[in-house]
């Protein structure tokens, strides 16, 4: 089985470091930030292939990092429920899941600090080139470095991330900071407002320490809004010490003046207990929305994954499930063909370039739907998450 470098140790990256391994690859993870990634606190709702991982491999019940919801309920600027039906989702935080899935990897093969610069393949292997100029040589790099894949960047220079027309308002409050009464509205459901061109969704998700009691968890809040590109764009994603901000402007960079207008705007337009949870939010952060699409995931020994290869607008809410399949299918495909390069990588690629095109369509009708069309109607089926199509 091949020596493989795994660049990028998110989601997507501990994911394909964990099968890759199972299946007999010696593996090591480089990841660029030189903090332990705690801090991206960002709720996610989580699909089967999310946390595949504990289910299939681990005495964790995927359960055990998600907080439930019964509902999904569509309520007016008014607060009345327009649209109410039963059905069961899972929420966790990105923190929740990397923390469990760090825990099963090797600590030592898990390396903090290490920037990947240059990726140089021949015949037999790659060299991998990281910033501080330390070498190593690999037989396979899975390329997990995210939605400003620098990998990407160099192996496909014709590919540009498409900016969809506007961003995402994020944030969490503790539910022990509601009232009683909002807290009783939002704590089993995910809820939705539509408003003209934009929605927004709330769902509670694991507290910041992993708790699934309800009351010590975190509600968390996501807006659609429309942000011309341009003059607009750029201003918004100017942090609060002036940098642009290409992709995110992340917790507590946001600059006061801005989160305030972001207040401002939620005491305005949200139904009353949207507005509780998006008044309360201590450090709103911003995420712009782009669609990006490769043609090729697979370049001789470097393949990309997850963010890497297709990044896809968020209302499937399927991005780190599509990371987590790369990974799952990568490793089927090696120990089906005996860890053989090409005809493993070859028919990988035919299934999840199939399988990224199909999310990236969907997903882009949903949000144009919602932000351009106005046609995103509250229970509309086509809504429900799911990475091979609605509610699957
Ligand atoms: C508003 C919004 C809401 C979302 N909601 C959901 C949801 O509900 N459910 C869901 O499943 N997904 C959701 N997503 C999508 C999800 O966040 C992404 O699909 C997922 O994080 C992709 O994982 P990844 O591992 O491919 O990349 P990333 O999580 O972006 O990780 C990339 C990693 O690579 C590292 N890196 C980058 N460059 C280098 C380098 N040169 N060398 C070494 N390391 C490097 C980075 O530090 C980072 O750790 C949402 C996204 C957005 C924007």
């Amino acid at each position: 089985m091949p020596r493989v470098v795994v660049v990028g140790g998110s989601l997507g990256g501990l994911t394909a470091a964990l099968v890759l391994a199972d299946v007999g690859c010696d593996v090591v993870v480089l990841e660029r930030s030189s903090a332990a990634l705690e801090a991206r606190g960002a709720g996610i709702a989580v699909l089967d292939e999310t946390v595949r991982w504990f289910a299939e491999r681990t005495p964790t019940e995927p359960d055990e990092l998600c907080s439930p919801t019964g509902t999904i309920r569509f309520v007016d600027a008014d607060g009345s429920t327009v649209h109410e039906r039963e059905h069961r989702y899972r929420f966790s935080s990105w923190n929740t899941v990397h923390r469990a899935l760090l825990a099963c990897f090797p600590a030592e093969r898990y390396l903090l600090g290490r920037e990947v610069v240059d990726l140089r393949q021949d015949a037999d292997g790659v060299d991998v080139t990281l910033r501080s100029g330390e070498r190593r040589r690999a037989d396979l790099v899975v390329c997990a470095d995210g939605i400003g894949s620098a990998s990407r960047a160099a192996l496909l220079p014709e590919v540009a991330p498409a900016y969809a027309g506007y961003v995402a308002w994020r944030g969490t409050v503790p539910e022990a900071e509601l009232s009683a009464p909002t807290f009783a509205a939002l704590r089993d459901a995910l809820t939705y407002q539509v408003l003209p061109d934009s929605h927004v969704l709330v769902y509670p998700i694991p507290g910041p320490s992993g708790s699934l009691v309800p009351g010590e968890r975190l509600m968390n809040l996501v807006w659609y809004r429309n942000v011309a590109a341009g003059a607009a764009f750029d201003e918004l994603m100017t942090d609060r010490q002036g940098r642009a901000r290409p992709v995110s402007v992340p917790p507590g960079e946001l600059p006061a003046a801005v989160a305030e207008r972001f207040r401002a705007d939620v005491r305005a337009h949200l139904a009353p207990v949207i507005a509780e949870v998006g008044t309360a939010i201590a450090e709103p952060f911003l995420q712009a929305v782009f669609d990006i699409e490769v043609p090729r995931m697979a370049h001789g020994r470097i393949c990309l994954v997850g963010d890497a290869a297709f990044a896809v607008r968020p209302h499937a809410a399927a991005g780190t499930a599509k990371a987590a399949a790369d990974a799952w299918e990568l490793g089927g495909q090696l120990a089906a063909h005996r860890g053989e390069l090409g005809p493993a990588l070859r028919e990988w690629e035919a299934r999840q370039l199939a399988l990224g095109r199909a999310l990236l369509r969907r997903n882009r009708e949903i949000g144009d739907a919602s932000q351009k069309h106005g046609t995103f109607r509250p229970g509309d089926p086509a809504l429900l998450f799911g990475l091979r199509g609605p509610g699957r």
